[in-house]
């Protein structure tokens, strides 16, 4: 006999995970079957947020990035540090321990709601009034029963066909986490925010990197105002970032790789380096699904189709996080694990798609939440734009961090935010108040008229709202 549970879970990255527990939390019998194992074999949940994404990517970020202060920054307030250097073996100790502690803590977290947590690939098998389902693993097979089911099977990294892993010298993102020494020539297929993110570790670190990105334009999904500073402090720092490069071949021999890519004239071009990373984005992992056998729809690019409370079109089966459409995001996937938790327990959830903070963990950081000046000027739409920089703030100045600024665009006739652009420190903390503004529907007198601490990276917000209707006062 299958065991039976109310809520049957694929998948426990930030999407599953989350969503199992606030299942739990409401009293939902709930199971939670997820797949992935660690580098040692070992089931580990949170999926690729905890595993290979957010949590080890920021940790070697913050690595780096203090290396980087210690050789180029603390002279500036005095401290002299001699002889520094990066063991690259403790940097990437810390950063598993990070992850070990989180991914353990969740079967913690399982336990403390009654999740039921079982390990193994998640397919169904068929659709009556309950959905049966397989769990495989190592060639051992069990079912169980749901009335409703939760896929959050997530994405994997996209292949480029002329430049196939070979896991040591053409790595993928997960392979670009675990380097045991820095690269002296680094190559990163696709400029987007993997690619920046990792790339930026590894010149921090000491590489020389160059990254080869397809489109003409750095960042088309960022403000262009925003991606154009990024991309001129970017390549200050180091990055030889080449836009309208499209990569069609890296060969690699034993010690090294050769890419070669069409650059943005048309010309054949060859590129040599030691190791390659290839980040030119994430596809939604449904292939062992089981999808076709009881007839859930996929789109043509193999998202699971959903309404925007992330119903399927099976009664009961509903999709979360990077399986479907929207940004491929930790927080966002979250948010629809708990909607999804909700609706099955006869409460009213929801997540508001047009209020999801993008987060780029570069130095400086780069964040926004709403619509850019080009989707703004592209849908008609007149607006009021302040602006305020971050050289001119006291906070900015004493963290000696005083790149970027504040952009807030509001509606010409209400008033009402529509966007916040930020390129600056802790750009990733600052957006939670522009979040919090656009889900209330502030106006940008509002928030000039909210009082903000001094000295504080949030008075760069508040300037900027003062900005809007030209009034900003340290400028
Ligand atoms: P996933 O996290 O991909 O989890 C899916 C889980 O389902 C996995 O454990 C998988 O093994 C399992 N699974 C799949 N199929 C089956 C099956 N048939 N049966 C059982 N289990 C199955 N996002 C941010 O918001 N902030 C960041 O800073 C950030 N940094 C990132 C850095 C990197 C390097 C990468 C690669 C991604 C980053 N992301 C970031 C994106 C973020 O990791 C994803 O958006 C997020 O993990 C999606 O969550 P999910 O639950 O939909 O899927
Ligand atoms: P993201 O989707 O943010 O992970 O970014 C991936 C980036 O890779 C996008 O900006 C793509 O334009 C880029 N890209 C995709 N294919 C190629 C290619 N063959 N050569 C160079 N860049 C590419």
């Amino acid at each position: 006999m299958a065991r039976s549970f109310d809520v049957a879970i694929i998948g426990a990255g930030p999407g599953g995970y989350v969503a199992a527990i606030r299942c739990g939390q409401l009293g939902l019998n709930t199971v939670c079957i997820d797949d992935w194992k660690n580098e040692k074999g070992k089931p580990s949940l949170g999926g690729t947020c905890l595993n290979v994404g957010c949590i080890p990517s920021k940790a070697l970020l913050e690595s780096s990035e203090n290396y980087q202060r210690a050789r180029h920054k603390f002279f500036e307030h005095g401290v002299n540090v001699h002889g520094v250097d990066i063991d690259v073996g403790v940097m990437q100790a810390r950063k598993n321990k990070i992850v070990e502690s989180f991914t353990g803590g969740i079967d913690l977290l399982f336990k403390k709601n009654k999740v039921i947590s079982m390990h193994g690939k998640g397919r169904f098998v068929s659709a009556n009034e309950t959905y049966r389902i397989e769990i495989s693993d190592d060639g051992k097979s069990e079912n169980v029963e749901a009335r409703h089911v939760i896929v959050a099977t997530g994405s994997l990294p996209r292949q480029l066909p002329g430049a196939p892993l070979d896991r040591k010298l053409v790595v993928d993102s997960v392979g670009a986490l675990a380097f045991t020494e820095v690269p002296r020539r680094l190559g990163v297929i696709g400029a987007g925010v993997i690619g920046l993110e990792l790339g930026s570790v590894w010149r921090r670190l000491g590489s020389e990197v160059t990254l080869l990105e397809a489109l003409p334009d750095f960042l088309p999904v960022a403000d262009e105002q925003v991606a154009k500073e990024a991309q001129k402090i970017f390549t200050k720092q180091g990055l030889d970032i080449r836009t309208g490069a499209t990569v069609t071949l890296a060969k690699a021999g034993k010690k090294r790789v050769t890419v070669e890519y069409e650059d943005n004239k048309g010309a054949q071009q060859a590129l040599e380096c030691d190791k390659l990373i290839v980040a030119i984005g994430r596809f939604p992992n449904t292939a062992a699904l089981g999808a076709e056998t009881v007839g859930l729809r996929l789109d043509s690019r193999g998202y699971i189709e959903v309404d925007a409370r992330c119903r399927s079109n099976l009664p009961n089966v509903f999709a979360i996080g990077d399986v479907v459409r929207g940004p491929m995001l930790a927080h966002k996937a979250s948010e629809e694990g708990v909607m999804a938790a909700e609706i099955i327990a006869g409460q009213a959830g929801q997540v508001n798609l047009e209020a999801i903070p993008w987060v780029i963990y570069t130095s400086p950081e780069i964040a926004w939440v709403g619509e850019t000046e080009q989707q703004l000027k592209n849908a008609g739409v007149a607006y009021h734009a302040g602006q305020f920089p971050f050289l001119a703030n006291g906070r900015a100045r004493s963290l000696g961090e005083t790149s970027g600024f504040v952009k807030i665009l509001a509606d010409a006739k209400t008033d009402r935010i529509v966007g916040v652009h930020i390129i600056g420190p802790y750009a990733s903390e600052m957006i939670a108040e522009a979040v919090v503004a656009l889900e209330f529907s502030a106006s940008s007198e509002d928030i000039a008229r909210i009082v903000h601490a001094h000295p504080s990276l949030s008075e760069v917000f508040h300037e900027a709202a003062l900005g809007v209707t030209k009034r900003a006062l340290h400028i």
